[in-house]
């Protein structure tokens, strides 16, 4: 099997790096993932300016763009050959609710996705690293798994994962979740510069609105690794009837 890596926290994160090792227990691996901490960019690509790829001494190459961007180039050309996976993480952060509209991890997955390979993200609940190898192992164990039991085929589909920051025997069983919701985002931070304007930085992410039963919010706080499977058809089915009959009044 063959695993292409890439995250948005850049080639150099620890999250990558442990992922790396662990999935060399289950398949051939190769990382390609941005130069720079690309967090926050779903999936954006960059059409311009011109992206370099370089490779690092330990073999990774790492690309002056974005987390799509790294996948799209992979699968469009680079890597010559079509990966049986690809494989997104292991974020420094939680990507959970709506995260998962923002979230560069989520979209390098995605990328994968919509080149109609089957495609993971894989993120830590908590920033800063705690216990990463043991998610690290649990991500690569979840691979193996799905290798054994024929998962990964030429049906593509979209996995959000996150890992609690627990060693690997307090870490409980797999929760299949829906996503949950946070509050609105916090208020933007002002500054002003050393030439007197004004700065504005945007707030953090705000705390979870719904971190009820059933989403990844409750599971992971339980202690459980969440898995949500994402689709990408952004379409209201739910109220197409609805919006069919207030469409048909405004064209009147
Ligand atoms: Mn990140």
């Amino acid at each position: 099997m063959k695993i292409l890596l890439s995250n948005d926290d850049g080639y150099q994160a620890p999250g990558i790096v442990a992922l790396h090792r662990a999935l060399q227990q289950v398949a051939e691996v190769e990382v390609v993932a941005p130069e720079h901490n690309n967090s926050a960019k779903s999936n954006a690509l960059t059409l311009n300016a011109p992206l370099y790829v370089h490779q690092a001494a330990n073999g990774f190459r790492y690309v002056n763009g974005t987390p799509a961007d790294c996948v799209h180039i992979a699968l469009t050309g680079l890597l010559g050959y079509r990966p049986d996976l690809v494989v997104s993480g292991i974020n420094n952060g939680a990507n959970m609710g709506d995260d998962t509209i923002y979230s560069g991890t989520v979209g390098a997955a995605m990328e994968g996705y919509l080149f109609g390979i089957p495609a993971i993200a894989f993120s830590q609940v908590d920033k800063g690293w705690g216990e990463l190898e043991a998610a690290a192992q649990k991500a690569a164990d979840m691979v193996r798994q799905m290798t054994t039991q024929k998962l990964i085929g030429p049906a593509p589909w979209l996995l959000n994962v996150n890992i609690p920051n627990l060693p690997l025997e307090a870490l409980r069983g797999i929760k299949l979740c829906r996503l949950g919701r946070r509050h609105a985002a916090e208020r933007v931070i002002t500054q002003v510069s050393p030439r007197g304007e004004t700065m504005y930085w945007i707030g953090g992410a705000g705390a979870a609105l719904d971190a009820s039963e059933g989403t990844d919010f409750h599971a992971t706080a339980l202690g459980h690794v969440s898995v949500t499977p994402l689709k990408i058809d952004l379409t209201d089915h739910q109220n197409l009837g609805y919006w069919a009959q207030t469409a048909a009044r405004l064209s009147a």
